[in-house]
């Protein structure tokens, strides 16, 4: 941050099933204000929240625009088949937060190009070109561990896969001041 920045707050929302958008305050930094939505994502797991925003605001200017941070969505996960596998189209990274699953995918610090996925229960992580073939990795992996040989519908993957893209696509760098 330069001295020069304009003040900025950080504001937390979530969609709820019923399609009621929640705000969960309004924050003075990025990390309290993941921490909130975290949290809530967390606690109320059994509401089927279907979306989370975290978006950033700069005071004092006329023109400001909400700057997308995060924009999740609840999608099935293709582990433990909950709905709550939430994805996140900005940074391209996925997570179930149900606490006995955790399956997770993440582009890789290390090499790029690569995306990471993973199944903390037992320690299973998996190296993947692509995103599709991450969740198509976790899809084969979820069969196996429910032990019904049966997959996650092919068509989830692809709706995930959208998600990603579409996220992409969006104005997400922030402006010059
Ligand atoms: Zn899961």
């Amino acid at each position: 941050m330069t001295a020069e920045q304009r003040e900025a707050v950080f504001v937390p929302s979530v969609l709820t099933a019923d399609g009621v958008l929640e705000g969960l305050g309004i924050y003075s930094t990025e990390a309290k204000a993941l921490e909130v939505l975290r949290d809530t994502l967390r606690e109320r797991i059994a509401e089927g929240l279907k979306e989370a925003q975290l978006v950033l605001w700069e005071l004092d200017a006329a023109d400001s625009e909400a700057i997308p941070l995060k924009h999740m969505l609840a999608n099935l996960c293709p582990v433990c088949r909950q709905r709550t596998f939430w994805t996140d189209a900005i940074e391209m990274s996925a997570l179930c937060y149900l606490s006995s699953c955790q399956a997770w995918i993440e582009d890789s610090d290390i090499e790029e190009d690569r995306v990471d996925c993973g199944w903390p229960p037992i320690g299973f992580t998996s190296q993947s070109e692509s995103l599709a073939e991450a969740l198509s990795v976790l899809r084969i992996y979820g069969a196996k561990i429910r032990g019904s040989g049966e997959l996650a519908p092919a068509e989830e993957a692809e709706e995930m896969l959208q998600h990603f893209e579409t996220g992409q696509s969006d104005p997400t760098s922030i402006r010059e001041p």
